[in-house]
C-alpha cells in the first residue's frame, strides 16, 4: 500500500494501526519517507522531517536504500529516494490519501502537493481511498480555488504549488489508467464536538502551518515536544481535543500570549482566545497542580494589595541582586530549576517605580 501525506491520518493512528495489521505501508511523499525510514514523528505540519539535517538524511539512505547515492548532493539523495520509491508505486494495490478540500457540487477531492507523488501514488492501484475531516467540505469549486490561494501562500509563500490535483472518482470507460475503485471516508473523531464546545473557529484552520513558523515557542523548541499530532499553536489548541485536557493541560500554557499566531493566521483563527479558555476550563474544572492554585491564591491577594506588592518585590529585586554576576541571576535557591537551562537576568540598578518617582519629583 502506498500512501500519501496526510495530517489526518496521522491524527487518527492509521501508518500505526497499518502497521500493527502486517500491511506493508510506503510513505511516498519525500520527508514523510524520511520520517518513516528513520522511524519517528513529523515535527512540522508542512515540513515534516525538518528536524532531520541533511547529513543525518544521507546517513540514513545510505544505509537503509537498495542503491543509494554515492556523491553528497542533493539532487544525488533525492535520485536515491526516487530509484527506492518508483517500483513501490507501480507495484502497489491500494493508494491512501488525504485530501485539502472536498469539493460538493462535483463530488471531486483536492490534493496540493510539490513533489507529484499524490498522481503517482493514486493512479497505478486499483483502489484509491481520501480519508478528509468533515471540515474540509466547500461548496464549490469556486470556493476550493480561493481556499488553496489562501493555503499556498500561507504555507511555503509560493502564488501555487507545483501540483494540484483533483480526483472525480474511479476511472471511466474508455480511460486508460485510475483506480477501479474510489472511496472516501468522512472523519469527525471529535470535529462535532468542537463545534458544541466553543472551538468552531478552529474547523477553519487549513493546515497551512503558518501559525507555528512565527511562534518563538515552536521555533526555540521544535514540534515533537508538544506530544501530539500537531504541534505548534493550532496543536496547543487541538491536542486537549483529541487527548483529553487532563492528559495535554500543559499545552495551552506553553504560549506567550503575543497574538503572532493569529496575526498571521489565513482565516483568522483567535488562537490566543481559544487557548485562554482551555485554561480557564482547567481551572474550573480542578485540573491544575495544588502548587500552582496555591502559587496563584498567593499572588492574586498579594497583587491586589499595592502595598504589600511593593514590599514584596523590593525585598525579591534585593536578594537577587546579592546572587548576581555579569547580568545575570546564578545559584539562587529556589531558581535552580530555571538557571539550569537558561539565563535570569539580573534585575535593573533601579526598578521602575523608584525612576518615575524620581521624575515626578524633577518635575
Ligand atoms: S491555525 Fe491558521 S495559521 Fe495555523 S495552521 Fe491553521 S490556518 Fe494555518
Amino acid at each position: 500500500m502506498t500512501r500519501v501525506k496526510s495530517m489526518l491520518g496521522e491524527e487518527i493512528g492509521l501508518p500505526h494501526a497499518l502497521d500493527e495489521a502486517g500491511i506493508e505501508r510506503v510513505e511516498t511523499d519525500l520527508a514523510e519517507h524520511i520520517v518513516q525510514l528513520g522511524g519517528d514523528r513529523p515535527s512540522h505540519i508542512v515540513w515534516p522531517s525538518m528536524h532531520r539535517t541533511r547529513e543525518q538524511v544521507s546517513e540514513m539512505f545510505k544505509r537503509l536504500h537498495r542503491a543509494p547515492h554515492r556523491e553528497e548532493t542533493i539532487e544525488a539523495m533525492v535520485d536515491s529516494a526516487r530509484r527506492e520509491l518508483r517500483d513501490k508505486f507501480l507495484s502497489a494495490d491500494v493508494a491512501i490519501s488525504g485530501a485539502n478540500f472536498l469539493i460538493a457540487d462535483t463530488g471531486a477531492t483536492c490534493t496540493v502537493t510539490n513533489e507529484g507523488n499524490a498522481e503517482l501514488t493514486t493512479t497505478p492501484p486499483r483502489v484509491h481511498i481520501v480519508t478528509a475531516g468533515i471540515e474540509k467540505l466547500v461548496p464549490s469549486m469556486g470556493h476550493a480555488i480561493a481556499m488553496l490561494r489562501l493555503l499556498v501562500r500561507s504555507a511555503t509563500g509560493a502564488d501555487v504549488t507545483q501540483y494540484t490535483t483533483f480526483h472525480c472518482g474511479p476511472k471511466q470507460a474508455g480511460d486508460r489508467d485510475g483506480p477501479e475503485e474510489f472511496h472516501i471516508v468522512l472523519v469527525d473523531n471529535g470535529r462535532s464536538r468542537m463545534l458544541r464546545e466553543g472551538m468552531k473557529e478552529m474547523l477553519r484552520c487549513i493546515r497551512c502551518g503558518a501559525c507555528m513558523n512565527h511562534c518563538v515557542v515552536f521555533r526555540q523548541l521544535g514540534g515533537h515536544v508538544y506530544g501530539g499530532t500537531y504541534p505548534g499553536p493550532m496543536g496547543a489548541v487541538l491536542t486537549p481535543v483529541f487527548d483529553g485536557l487532563e492528559r495535554s493541560r500543559d499545552l495551552p500554557h506553553a504560549c506567550t500570549m503575543n497574538g503572532k499566531c493569529q496575526e498571521v493566521c489565513p482565516v483568522a483563527i483567535p488562537l490566543p482566545t481559544l487557548l485562554r479558555g482551555w485554561r480557564d476550563r482547567s481551572w474550573r474544572e480542578g485540573l491544575e497542580p495544588s502548587v500552582v492554585r496555591f502559587g496563584l491564591g498567593i499572588h492574586t491577594f498579594v497583587a491586589s494589595h499595592p502595598r504589600l506588592y511593593r514590599l514584596g518585590t523590593g525585598i525579591a529585586v534585593r536578594v537577587m541582586r546579592l546572587f548576581s554576576r555579569g547580568g545575570v541571576v546564578r545559584g539562587m535557591p529556589g531558581l535552580g530549576a530555571w538557571t539550569a537551562h537558561r539565563e535570569f537576568p539580573a534585575p535593573a540598578k533601579r526598578t521602575f517605580m523608584e525612576m518615575l518617582k524620581d521624575q515626578e519629583k524633577a518635575r
